[in-house]
């Protein structure tokens, strides 16, 4: 009978799915404050040259330290964000933020004055005509150099107006911020309009790069068609989401330059990042304990 009651136009709503109805509007509702109680940090995880093994940057990735629910992974914020608009304002935290710590590596540990800094931007962000002014003023405010800057931005969210798409990523480009199209290979966006986009990077998605084990008998055939292109285009390949010395194997026997995953960090908190690097250049592992 308690089930009977639970069911409206056939759907059983059962415990977990009340409890993510629940904390989906508690999320909406805490969300507009987070950032002024200081509760948004970002976490960063390397990038690294397959050849060498060396780090070239870090990818700023947002978490929601939240007093009820502890650390919130942005899959279960930034879409709630994203759906009120209030992305615009944690982009432009998210850029002041990453840039001014980028910087500050850059200026201060020993051999990451090379290191870049990539940040991820949404549709709406894309989108919104103060983009550029607020790119440009969180490099001026890090004192970051234009080359040292990478925005990450899916195909769907180039697809959503693709005209002012294009007129935004030309400006970021031109002044020389590198662009990267992430989790490249899950979107529908035809090759011969991609390759007029002015990106310089493509992020091949984490599934293709899973399916290199054998599970997936299309996953290699689609990195090496990929690595193909980009090279002929001269982009830069980054592989998501390696796991282990395999998938690195095999991505380093298809000729993809660069790579990030587990193999080799979870995304840190800030201050890890100096000891990381250390740890890394000494090729020892790191033990973040
Ligand atoms: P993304 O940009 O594709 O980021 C990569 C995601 O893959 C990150 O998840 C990262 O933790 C995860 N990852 C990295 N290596 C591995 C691996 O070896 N194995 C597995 N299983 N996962 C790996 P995260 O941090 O939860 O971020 C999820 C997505 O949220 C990001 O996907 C990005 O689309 C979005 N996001 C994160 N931070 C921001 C932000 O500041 N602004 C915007 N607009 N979106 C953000
Ligand atoms: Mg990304
Ligand atoms: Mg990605
Ligand atoms: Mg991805």
């Amino acid at each position: 009978f308690a089930k009977e009651a639970g069911r409206i136009d056939g759907v059983v709503f059962d415990e977990s799915m009340h409890r993510q109805a629940e904390t989906r509007l508690d999320i909406g509702s805490y969300l507009p404050r987070a950032a002024e109680r200081g509760e948004l940090e970002l976490h960063y995880q390397p990038i690294l040259r397959i050849d060498g093994r060396t780090p070239t940057g870090f990818e700023a990735l947002l978490r929601w330290r939240h007093p009820k629910y502890g650390l919130v992974p942005p899959a279960e914020f930034i879409p709630v964000a994203e759906e009120t608009g209030l992305i615009v304002e944690l982009g432009r935290w998210v850029l002041e933020n990453a840039l001014t710590q980028a910087q500050a590596w850059r200026a201060q540990v020993p051999g990451a004055s090379g290191l870049r800094i990539a940040v991820n931007l949404s549709a709406r962000q894309l989108q919104d005509h103060g983009l550029v002014a607020t790119v440009a003023e969180a490099m001026e405010n890090a004192g970051i150099d234009p080359s040292a800057v990478e925005l990450e931005i899916t195909e769907s969210a180039v697809m959503k107006d693709v005209e002012r798409s294009m007129t935004t990523l030309t400006r970021l480009r031109s002044m020389g911020i590198g662009l990267s199209v992430d989790d490249f290979g899950t979107g529908y966006s035809s090759l011969s309009y991609l390759s007029r986009l002015p990106v310089t990077t493509l992020k091949i998605d984490r599934s293709f790069v899973e399916g290199l084990d054998g599970s997936d008998a299309h996953a290699r055939p689609i990195v090496a068609a990929v690595t193909m292109m980009a090279g002929a285009l001269g982009l830069d390949v980054v592989a998501e989401g390696v796991e282990s010395e395999d998938h690195l194997r095999e991505l380093e026997t298809l000729g993809v330059g660069l790579a990030q995953g587990f193999l080799w960090a979870e995304p840190m908190p800030g201050h890890q990042v100096a000891p990381w690097l250390a740890a890394s250049a000494a090729g020892a592992p790191f033990d973040p304990r």
